[in-house]
């Protein structure tokens, strides 16, 4: 019989590859299943977990499919809402995010999860709890996760049903994935959960394409199903189908981000976003940089006149620094790249596209934007 701590330790390295709370970097993992990331520039400290790696499934890039010789773990929910709580005691953790592999029926594994989620609530924890829903999940269990769970996650992992079969043969997109997961959006709609609902998808080993993953994200976003796509880099497994292959660059991950914001954030519609003939970003450039380099006729913006959405098409200006530029218009012009600075945009990026009352600041040295894994609203 494995210690408490093996079985935690176990638990918690399955969960490392989950990603939550808007995060602009992977989590850092601590001993225990603790996780600490960075969000909106707070860090924020969570106990991720498995309830089990225990799991039928054969999905070829995952690390506890049923055919790896790998050592197992589980916890009731009592252990491991009384492990969460006692870490919720001691100040270490604000929240709980619990996943589970899937071991017979979907159902099965997600009542452990519930009944977990339900001990906590019970305790009198108010605080955040994110709960995967597991592919299969039924009508019943999806809205008892929603009703207890802040936030709840149905992972697609691939954009299209064939590059899912890629990936993990036996599942499917229709019915088994986004069933649950419009399940998921219409009771948090109902209960008025304002983004509480995520998705994730494995990047770079099903051959998808980033039209492909765009696609699906904007289809996603347009009815409302989910608030926020996560894309998680493949990395290859020690063995099985999938060892051996190339993992996921990360500068992949920073392009689509940077695209996602573009479709949520920038008034981009995905025909807008530049995908070269292979349907992919390009790696070198951010997607908005290369979209303003293909459309000279749009340039220069007229910094003391433009639209708010004008200048959200300029490199260098986010959602934050356009509102920063409209506040700032009312009581004063903006006159050169040094305004802009004291504005928070990044002037030498933003500067070579506008005018200001009419100039032109040619000799500013713009400098290609820095990839961030997330971009920031306030740039
Ligand atoms: S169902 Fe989930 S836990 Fe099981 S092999 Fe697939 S990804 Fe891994």
């Amino acid at each position: 019989m494995r210690s408490f701590e093996q079985r935690i330790e176990t638990l918690g390295l399955a969960a490392r590859h989950e990603q939550d709370c808007g995060a602009e970097r992977g989590a850092e993992r601590l001993a225990g299943g603790v996780y600490h990331s960075v969000a909106a520039g707070r860090r924020v400290s969570l106990l991720k977990v498995l309830q089990s790696t225990h799991c039928s499934g054969q999905c070829h890039y995952c690390a506890i499919r049923a055919s790896r010789d790998v050592a197992r773990a589980a916890l009731s929910p009592d252990e491991m809402a009384r492990h969460f709580l006692d870490l919720r005691r001691a100040g270490v953790v604000e929240g709980l995010f619990l996943s589970s592999g899937i071991h017979g029926r979907p159902d099965r594994a997600m009542e452990r999860m519930i009944a977990t989620a339900e001990v906590v609530r019970r305790s009198g924890f108010r605080g955040y709890v994110h709960l995967k829903i597991l592919p299969g999940t039924s009508d019943a269990a999806v809205e008892r996760a929603v009703t207890l769970a802040d936030r709840v996650s149905v992972n697609l992992e691939a954009p299209t049903d064939a590059a899912l079969a890629r990936l993990s043969p036996g599942k499917q997109l229709e019915g088994q994935i986004l069933g649950p997961l419009r399940s998921a959006a219409r009771i948090a709609r109902q209960q008025g959960k304002r983004a509480a609902v995520t998705t994730q998808f494995v990047v770079g080993a099903a051959g998808e394409t980033d039209a492909e993953l765009l696609g699906r994200a904007t289809a996603l976003y347009d009815e409302r199903l989910v608030s926020r796509c996560y894309f998680s880099p493949f990395a290859p497994p020690a063995d099985g189908p999938f060892a051996g292959m190339t993992p996921a660059p990360r500068l992949r991950m920073v392009r689509l981000y940077q695209a996602d914001w573009l479709l949520r954030y920038y008034g981009f519609s995905l025909r807008e976003i530049p995908l070269g003939p292979a349907g992919l970003l390009d790696q070198y450039s951010d997607p908005k940089t290369v979209w303003a380099r293909g459309h000279p006729a749009e340039f220069p913006v007229e910094v003391n006149r433009a639209a708010r959405a004008e200048l959200l098409r300029v490199p260098g200006i986010g959602p934050a620094g356009a509102d920063r530029i409209v506040r700032a218009r009312r009581s004063a012009r903006v006159r050169s790249p040094g305004d802009l600075g004291s504005l928070g945009v990044r002037w030498r990026v933003a500067a070579p596209y506008l005018t200001f009352d009419g100039r032109r600041f040619r000799s500013s040295v713009a400098q290609p934007e820095l990839p961030g894994i997330e971009p920031r609203a306030g740039s």
